[in-house]
């Protein structure tokens, strides 16, 4: 590749903050607004208008992790449950619980076939409800109103004092050793800088981990395939009453075979489900389907382009196809899609501790956990078809060691790219998760800033009680 020599300049600094967030996703506004609450003076820099992340920008729903799908209990507290019933208070969220007493789960433990199904039936069974609608029973989880979720977040995150900067792009950091003291950021106003005592890298790709020369891994261990990306779109126009209660996700069978056969003599694109339900919706007449399936590195933007573009064409012939096969869609049309395809994997850091899929299988305690999990170990296949592979679990904690990048002192990593093997991942990367770990980060942020140490000095019992005090499991 040619190379272009740039002159050397001297970068404006914004501000001087005790905690600087990057990326405003679940995990870092819920990051920003824990450590303001904490009395940081935290900035939280997004590169879109709005915050919310994958929830707002690719239309990702419904919050999962929310509540455990078999025992029902809460498994986040404090400021993301805050949001929530905010949320559910200005009509954005809907919080009813199902009975999911009697839903049995069957769990495939290889990729054979397709996509799992829920069954409703007594404990143990695995029988299946019949067509026309199979549905899979979505549980503990939340939809939501994306509109909602831009508006509520950002009051709050306004009125904890949290310095809010839109439109900015984190392109690099200046660091001292192993300590980063500013990132850089590009934006129409040009480049800029934002110091900071502690740093939360919230970009749900581990961007600021990278820049500051962090280890990080991607993908699973045989062969860094990563997870496919989804390009989510709403449907209006839906006979949403033939479609029963769709506030639970639902696959039809025949719908499925027929998509099969035609994705099999190349006349449909690869899809995964169709799932098509609530999730970042619950209107009337409308649903969210989750179909497009496309492979790559979403840190790649040749890779992002392509699939943008792709993504686009294939919708289109996904929503001809659901008109033509499916009664309750013969006259939908296409609402919207994300500003943004889906992602559900990059890189991952190498933390203090990598929490594997057999610490969540088998629950196991940590003296130092700050957060709590409880979503299906969820991969959607790597390999290029429709296949997913889902294993349940039971509640599991979260170290607070899982944050803390190799290398870098000052930096605290939320969300998505937590130290987790590919399989761990799977399960932590909901949205659920990701706010609960970023509380946790925004909260000891504050604590090392006040305690002048690093985010690898604080005191764990004390970061606990506060996350206790909050109303936060874990
Ligand atoms: C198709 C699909 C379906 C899913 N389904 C569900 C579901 O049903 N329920 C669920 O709970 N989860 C679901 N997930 C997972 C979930 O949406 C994500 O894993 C979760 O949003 C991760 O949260 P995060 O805050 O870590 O990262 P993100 O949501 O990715 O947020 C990162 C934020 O950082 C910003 N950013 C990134 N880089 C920079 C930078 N360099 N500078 C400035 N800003 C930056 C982004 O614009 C974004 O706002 C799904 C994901 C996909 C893709």
């Amino acid at each position: 590749m040619s190379l272009v020599k740039e002159p050397e300049r001297k970068t404006p600094l914004v501000g001087d903050f005790d905690v600087v967030v990057i990326g405003g996703g679940p995990a870092g506004l819920i990051a920003a607004i824990a450590a303001a609450r904490e009395g940081a003076k935290t900035a939280l820099i997004e590169r879109y208008g709005f915050l919310g992340g994958m929830a707002t920008a690719a239309l990702v729903g419904p919050f999962a992790g929310v509540r455990h799908r078999y025992g029902g209990g809460r498994l986040i507290g404090g400021i993301p449950w805050e949001m929530i019933e905010r949320m559910a208070r200005s009509g954005g969220a809907m919080l009813e619980t199902f009975d999911y007493s009697s839903v049995e789960e069957r769990e495939t433990a290889t990729e054979g076939d397709s996509t799992t199904l829920f069954a409703v039936g007594s404990p143990g069974s695995l029988k299946q409800e019949s067509s026309p609608l199979r549905r899979q029973a979505s549980r503990g989880d939340v939809p939501f109103d994306p509109e909602t979720m831009k508006w509520i977040s950002e009051q709050m995150a306004i009125e904890s004092a949290v310095t809010l900067r839109y439109h900015t792009l984190a392109v690099g950091v200046a660091a001292e050793g192993h300590r980063i003291s500013a990132v850089i950021t590009e934006s129409k106003s040009g480049r800029e800088a934002f110091s900071a005592r502690v740093f939360i890298d919230a970009t749900g790709d581990a961007d600021i981990a990278v820049f500051a020369g962090a280890p990080v891994k991607t993908g699973r261990s045989e062969d860094g395939a990563l997870q496919p990306m989804s390009l989510l779109f709403r449907l209006g126009g839906v006979d949403t009453d033939a479609l029963g209660d769709i506030s639970r996700p639902y696959v039809d069978d025949e719908i499925r075979k027929k998509a099969k056969q035609l994705a099999d003599a190349n006349r449909l694109p690869v899809f995964g489900g169709p799932w098509t339900f609530w999730g970042s919706t619950f209107r009337r007449g409308e649903v969210m389907v989750n179909m497009v399936r496309l492979w790559g590195d979403g840190t790649d933007v040749r890779v992002l382009t392509g699939n943008e573009i792709k993504a686009r064409d294939h919708i289109h012939h996904f929503v001809a196809f659901l008109r033509k096969n499916a009664a309750p869609f013969r006259s939908c049309f296409l609402l919207d899609s994300g500003p943004q395809i889906g992602i559900r994997e990059t890189r991952r850091i190498v933390g203090d501790y990598c929490l594997t899929e057999e610490d969540i299988r088998a629950a196991r305690r940590f003296e130092d956990s700050i957060a709590l999990g409880g979503h299906v170990i969820d991969i959607h296949s790597p390999s290029g078809t429709a296949n997913q592979i889902r294993k349940k679990v039971d509640p599991y904690q979260i170290p607070y060691r899982c944050l803390l990048p190799r290398v870098v002192e000052n930096l605290l990593v939320a969300g998505r790219p937590l130290s987790a093997t590919h399989e761990a991942h799977a399960s932590l990367r909901v949205m659920g998760t990701g706010m609960a770990t970023g509380q946790a980060a925004g909260v000891a942020a504050a604590m090392a800033v006040q305690r002048s140490s690093s985010p690898r000095g604080v005191d764990i019992e004390a970061l606990q009680s506060k996350l206790k005090e909050l109303g936060a499991p874990h």
